[in-house]
């Protein structure tokens, strides 16, 4: 390369050099352009390099899969899948992983419950605490009522049963 390529309009035509290959209303559109590959040769000769090789690209065409690509991609899915994996989170890694809408519904299902479980169980526990410091909601605290009730009409009948007047005695209504 000679001191050519310092000149400014080489510069130039160099950085343009994308749009000389790719658009073809540039050299329109930019008449000092074309008057510069006209005058200058290594200009003109590396922009008939690049179209050179850009046509050999067009007719480059990438090979296709094999046929049986998807089939054998399927199979090896399922294989993956059937394994289990042990532990929690290594089935929710494989269930992100592999999921492909087939198994999708019950691997959901499966974690919905899962879910479910362990935020039932918290909930239950928050009742507990709640009712520990004595503030239970409306509910449970009907429920208390009416259970102590039954513990003292069962206490009631047992005491009357023990003392023989069986006679006052009422069946334990639950
Ligand atoms: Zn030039």
């Amino acid at each position: 390369m000679k001191s050519i390529i310092n000149n400014t309009d080489c510069k130039t035509c160099r950085t343009h050099m994308p749009d000389l290959l790719l658009d073809e209303t540039f050299l329109a559109t930019h008449p000092e352009m074309s008057a510069h590959l006209a005058t200058c040769t290594a200009c003109a000769a590396e922009l008939n390099e690049l179209r050179s090789t850009f046509a050999l690209l067009d007719t480059w065409t990438a090979p296709e899969p094999s046929a049986y690509f998807d089939s054998k991609l399927h199979a090896r899915l399922r294989e993956a899948e059937a394994e289990q994996p042990e532990g929690f989170w290594e089935r929710t890694r494989s269930f992100l992983l592999f999921s492909t809408g087939r198994g999708l519904r019950p691997a959901l299902a499966g974690s919905l419950a899962f879910a479910m479980l362990i935020g039932g169980g918290s909930f239950g526990l928050y009742l507990q605490h709640q009712s520990a410091s004595s503030q239970a909601s409306a509910t449970v605290n009907d429920l208390q009522i009416l259970d102590n009730n039954a513990q003292a009409v069962q206490q009631m009948n047992q005491l009357l049963d023990d003392s023989g007047s069986d006679d006052n005695a009422t069946p334990p209504t639950t």
